[in-house]
């Protein structure tokens, strides 16, 4: 095993994420199997119990991990499975280390430092790529900033870990920032020589400089900090800024930093990225819009919901339309804002009603709640495509027993636990008075009721889908008999048939609700089927969606065969190259 450490400097926010999971999408490309490690030196042990709106939204994994958002970066670029060992957090390795009652006095060194180096061997050796053995690469990548006090025991055990190693087996990569001073304009290497020293001084020495700055470095700053920081003017990369991330290993390639590791690393290859490269292109190159209207708790950071907003950005780019995405604070669209705040009331209701498409994403607590059944009532009796995720199809539910069966005071017992008419109950996999663990977290098989519904040809014709959860709540099974005769479809459930896993309204042009995430299991190369369907749906026809079968087409985009000749409501010549219909689908997940 080799490894390739990834840490940062100066000031968070770099980009060291997708700098690490670049590298290992190149490092891939020349033929590796690459797996990763994120290591958080938070004291949480896991970002379950953090705010989204803090520190952006919870990735969860097949395994039921509730990891860093970083990881979900891992998975798309690498097309990877990991599992919850793949996230080290200070918490998680103290707890390792308390729970063996060693005895004997604990300490820092050497009981935490050998616990960091123990366990980043054994998640090393996880296979995460569907094949069998352990991958050729780890790249490790150390959250936060070189000095951190909350890191130092991470960047000791690393240290012992180079040297434990070897050289050869070792390659580090430290990224840094050169800043421009307004005034001259000149390259300003100070901070990164600065923050070279202090990774130095802890014992570890970088192979490769990776500099984030807005345009290439010139030559004379590269030989300044090669003569400052001892490392080869051959290896200082310039991270410059880039329309959009998938640059990124693009642009490592085109400056050699896979020569540079390689060498490290002893090892050989080219890196072959026309898939990568091709998709680039179609994604700089759109210019037909899609709107969409996406109704959350917006509190001004965009990462509380990326894998919805990197899953809406793959099916955009599979149907060639430019992706846009308008936020709507759910709360805004209530009576209530009316009154309090009419401009913003009336800001809300603006974007709901100018876009193509509405999303409901997932979402606990109950604020917004309302403003969420406005905008699921607007998109079902508007006729305008709508896919509800998790809480979102929760909702839909709401509004349709509200709506349709006349049930008005219909809700969540999440939000109001003494209703009348509980449509949404909590239902925990374990018994309910079972301490902790209440949560239903990870992969599970929703069936299909019958192939004639949009989400299973959606599927490609699936018979199940594996889908991540993560909810405490579901759709109450006795009230669905008369939310069927009502017109409301439960297509989609789990092997019990007492979970309601997804709903359509087959009268609509595309009105989907899942109680999974289907935004964790999208990749670039394969977007998520719902969120295709959801792209390519067209408001003004209400026949449905109509597939043809599955057929296995190479358009340069696809990453596996489990392509899906479709046709969205007649229109899908509209999305690939103008002319052919070819959809790539989400192999992931998919058992036919
Ligand atoms: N709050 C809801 C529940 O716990 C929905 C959760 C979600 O959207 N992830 O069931």
């Amino acid at each position: 095993m080799k490894y390739v450490l990834v840490t940062g400097g100066v000031v968070s926010g770099l980009g060291k994420g997708v700098t690490a999971s670049s590298i290992g999408v190149l490092l891939k490309a020349c033929g590796l199997r690459v797996t990763s490690i994120k290591i958080d030196p938070y004291l949480n042990t896991d970002a379950g119990t953090m705010s989204p709106f803090e520190h952006g939204e919870v990735f969860v994994l097949d395994d039921g991990g509730e990891v860093d958002l970083d990881l979900g970066n891992y998975e798309r670029f690498l097309d990877t499975t990991l599992t919850r060992d793949n996230n080290i957090t200070t918490g998680k390795i103290y707890q390792s280390v308390l729970d063996k009652e060693l005895g004997k006095t604990v300490q820092v060194v050497p009981h935490i430092t050998d616990a960091i180096q123990e366990w980043i061997e054994r998640a090393a050796m996880i296979p995460v790529d569907g094949q069998e053995g352990p991958a050729d690469v780890c790249v490790i990548e150390l959250g936060g900033t070189i000095g951190d006090i909350e890191s130092m025991p991470f960047i000791e055990a690393l240290g012992q870990f180079s040297y434990r190693v070897g050289a050869g087996n070792f390659c580090l990569i430290h990224v840094s920032l050169v800043p421009v001073l307004n005034v001259v304009g000149e390259q300003k290497t100070k901070p990164t020589q600065h923050s070279v020293r202090g990774l130095r001084g802890l014992g570890l020495t970088p192979n490769i400089l990776a500099c984030r700055s807005a345009k290439a470095l010139g030559e004379n700053v590269k030989g300044k900090l090669s003569q400052f920081c001892h490392v080869p003017v051959e290896n200082i990369v310039t991270l410059y800024d880039v329309p959009n991330i998938w640059h990124i290993p693009l642009l490592l390639r085109d400056q050699k930093a896979h020569e540079a590791i390689l060498k490290g690393l002893n090892l050989m290859g080219n890196p072959e990225l026309e898939e990568w490269t091709a998709r680039t292109k179609v994604y700089d190159q759109l210019c037909d819009p899609v709107r969409i209207a996406m109704v959350g708790k917006y509190t001004g950071l965009s990462d509380s919901y990326l894998s919805v907003l990197k899953a809406l950005l793959h099916a955009s780019v599979a149907c060639r339309r430019k992706l846009i995405v308008d936020w709507v604070p759910a709360s805004d669209l209530e009576d209530i804002t009316r009154k309090e705040s009419p401009e913003a009331y009336e800001a809300a209701w603006n974007s709901l009603k100018c876009a193509d498409r509405v999303l409901v994403p997932g979402g606990f607590g109950d604020r917004g709640v309302q403003g969420k059944i406005l905008a699921a009532k607007y998109a079902r009796e508007n006729n305008v495509p709508f896919l509800g995720i998790c809480l979102g199809m929760q909702i839909a539910v709401i509004e349709f027993a509200r709506s349709v069966l006349g049930l008005h005071d219909a809700n969540s017992t999440e939000f109001d636990p003494e209703t009348k008419n509980p449509c949404v109950i909590f239902m925990p996999e374990v018994s309910k008075t079972h301490m902790g663990g209440t949560m239903r977290l990870g992969s599970r098989r929703t069936y299909f009721m019958n192939t004639d519904c949009k989400s299973a040809k959606l599927y490609g014709n699936a018979r199940f889908v594996d889908e991540r959860h993560r909810h405490r709540y579901e759709v109450n099974p006795e009230v669905v008999p008369e939310l069927e005769k009502a017109g409301l479809r439960f297509v989609g459930r789990d092997e019990s048939g007492q979970r309601m896993e997804i709903v359509e309204l087959p009268d609509h042009p595309y009105f989907i609700g899942v109680q999974f995430h289907p935004e964790f299991k999208s990749r670039p190369g394969k977007p998520s089927g719902l969120f295709l369907g959801l792209i390519a749906a067209s408001r003004e026809q209400s026949d449905g969606v109509s597939c043809y079968g599955s057929k296995a087409i190479t358009n340069g985009m696809s990453n596996g065969p489990s392509v899906m000749k479709s046709c969205i409501n007649g229109n899908a010549s509209k999305f690939l190259n103008g002319s052919c219909n070819a959809i790539p689908m989400n192999g992931n997940g998919v058992h036919c």
